[in-house]
């Protein structure tokens, strides 16, 4: 007996809508680009329940005829291919004929849906891809499309579905990314009864950006165009001092389609490189014009992923947009150098290469008597422990340059063994010690000390509770995470919640953390928790504080106060912090040998 079977057409279409169909969230993106390329200039979206329980869209479309409306629903019924050769030259949204069998088979379905030129329109209705209703209709010109109960007879997928908050919130992502993909597309996004958006339609993404975003996200995007060798790119990047903890801000649309694509992140992220700390990425909404021919959308059935034919062409085009919008930009002040002089080292001294010795996490780790510190040229032995206990006077044979009055160099009451020099390039102290320099990363230190502190302190740490709640935006995917991990913030120090659509607000905070550093160190954390799912609660812990400290430890950049260092200095001096939470050293040598041997004194 044969043992190979034909599947039948609704199995068949099952699967094909487990590729397509995969929450709440792909249903409503499938509508809408079914509703913008009949033409649709209005949307109306409406979900409840995070669309489990009911899903509307609602367009002023070309709509549909009687016949139309039911071979619509058939697989592969598209009116967007006739044949291969069209695959090339495609250019609208939808093209492989499966969305609308798929969301069917799996719910219940109403469409309405009447043509310009038609006296009447019609209504179908399917339970679980069957259509059981097919009716005249008197209903508004374009196309409304009724989706109930999605999964409610596919139990197996049901119970893959998050709660309905989550559910709202992807699909708040999706008419999101839609409405930015077709500014000249008016959006309203109606959700539990409540309207969250409405994006005007007249064209501009600027003012597609601002209603969606806010006034906050808006002021620190920079426009960005090029046009050049065949790839158009324009839009807006975040300027240096908007960088955000991870990419969830950064909207690609390659022909009015959102897509993600690696080499366009890398394009991006490149321009910026110079510009961002590690750990900051930027945001950006860029919309890039190619020739239809050049890209491959079907790379992926939820079509998001893309390929591109010229991919240096489009990396360029989006590396050169974002490095001109940088370089344009008025505000440069981030990016300076400080007018003031050095206050201590006159004259230019370069140390030889090979002469530094790193403390790293690495030397540190491999234990034993004596250390080999390797770097890149040379070869160095250290003793186990540092040791500055050696009675040590500050009255060296030749005298040091003296210090700037108003930069006084710092003793520490009774122990001279080392003194503070000052502070170099607003990121390293500098120590002397008895025989060379300390080069101290004040930053690293700090972050370690803090994070020790915040470790030791066991539970919850010292909090401070805000006069005014912080308010700032959270993109969906973080919101899901901070409304789902509330005790853990609370754990942390944190009391915050959603505050309306797109924004969270944190009322009690670490007090380690300034108030203008909460949305960093909340939307960090939250990326953290959504990377490392599977890591242990002790890690996921750490990881986190290891954010706080991160946020609420001095920063490099800025000039910090005698007092400051001198915590810091001492902290490292006695071996309490030897490298930040990452691994990096806090601390370099520098020898009197070392320096000795560059001016060929020895
Ligand atoms: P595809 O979009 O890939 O063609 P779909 O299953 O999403 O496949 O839709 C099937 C067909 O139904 C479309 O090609 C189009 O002709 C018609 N259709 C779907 N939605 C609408 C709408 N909102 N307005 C007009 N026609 C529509
Ligand atoms: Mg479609």
């Amino acid at each position: 007996m044969s043992k190979i079977q034909v599947l039948p057409p609704h199995v068949a279409d099952l699967i094909a809508a487990g590729e397509v169909v995969e929450r709440p969230g792909s249903v409503v993106k499938e509508l809408m680009e079914n509703s913008i390329d009949a033409g649709a200039t209005v949307l109306t979206v409406e979900i409840k329940n995070g669309g489990m329980t009911y899903i509307r869209v609602t367009d002023n479309g070309c709509g549909m005829s009687s016949e139309d409306a039911q071979t619509a629903f058939l697989r592969h019924a598209t009116s967007k291919l006739k044949n291969e050769r069209g695959l090339e030259a495609i250019s609208t949204l939808g093209f492989r004929g499966e969305a609308l069998a798929a969301i069917a088979s799996v719910s219940r379905v109403t469409l309405k849906t009447r043509e310009k030129d038609s006296p009447e329109g019609t209504e179908v209705r399917l339970e679980a891809g069957e259509i059981t209703d097919v009716s005249p209709s008197g209903c508004a010109y374009g196309t409304t499309m009724i989706v109930e109960n999605l999964f409610y007879n596919t139990p197996a997928r049901l119970k893959f579905m998050k709660n309905d908050r989550a559910e709202g919130l992807a699909v708040t992502g999706a008419v999101l990314k839609e409405a930015l993909s077709h500014p000249e597309v008016s959006v309203r996004y109606i959700r539990d009864g409540k309207e969250e958006c409405h994006t005007a339609g007249d064209g501009r993404p600027a003012s597609c950006l601002y209603t969606l975003f806010g006034n906050d996200v808006f002021s620190g995007m920079l426009p960005a165009e090029t046009d050049m060798d065949g790839v158009k790119v324009s839009g807006f990047v975040s300027s240096p001092g908007s960088a955000r903890g991870n990419r969830t801000h950064q909207f690609f649309f390659v022909n009015n389609r959102y897509v993600k694509s690696k080499t366009l992140q890398a394009a991006l992220e490149q321009a910026y490189k110079n510009s961002l700390f590690t750990g900051k990425y930027p945001a950006c909404v860029l919309y890039i014009t190619i020739p239809p021919g050049e890209v491959d959308v079907n790379v992926h059935p939820a079509k998001t992923e893309v390929r591109f034919l010229r991919e240096k062409a489009v990396f360029d085009g989006v590396y050169y947009a974002a490095l001109a919008a940088l370089d344009r930009q008025h505000d440069r002040g981030e990016l300076s150098l400080p007018e003031e002089k050095p206050p201590v080292m006159k004259g230019r001294v370069s140390v030889p290469s090979g002469g530094f010795k790193t403390v790293s996490a690495e030397s540190y780790r491999s234990g034993g008597g004596m250390r080999p510190v390797s770097v890149e040229r040379g070869f160095f032995r250290r003793p186990a422990v540092r040791d500055y206990s050696v009675p040590y006077t500050v009255t060296p044979k030749k005298p040091m340059p003296e210090p700037e009055p108003e930069e006084q160099a710092s003793f520490l009451p009774e122990a001279p063994k080392w003194r503070i020099i000052g502070e170099a390039l607003k990121t390293y102290i500098i120590v002397e010690v008895q025989d060379g320099i300390v080069l101290i990363d004040k930053h690293a230190a700090h972050e370690r000390m803090i994070f020790d502190r915040l470790k030791a302190a066991g539970d919850k740490p010292m909090t401070q509770i805000l006069l005014a709640p912080v308010i700032f935006p959270l993109s969906p995917e973080d919101m899901d995470v901070l409304t789902e991990n509330t005790d853990f913030f609370r754990e942390l120090g944190f009391e915050a919640e959603e505050f309306s659509s797109g924004r969270a607000a944190v009322r009690e905070a670490p007090e380690d953390v300034d108030a203008a550093d909460i949305p960093e160190t909340v939307t960090e954390i939250c990326e953290k928790l959504r990377s490392g799912k599977t890591a242990d609660a002790a890690t996921r812990r750490d990881e986190a504080l290891h954010t706080i400290a991160c946020k609420a430890a001095i920063k490099a950049g800025k000039r910090s106060e005698t007092p400051e260092m001198q915590v810091i200095v001492e902290s490292v001096m006695h071996d309490e912090v030897r490298y930040c939470p990452h691994g990096r050293p806090v601390a370099m040598d520098i020898t009197k040998a070392q320096i000795d041997k560059g001016f060929k004194r020895i």
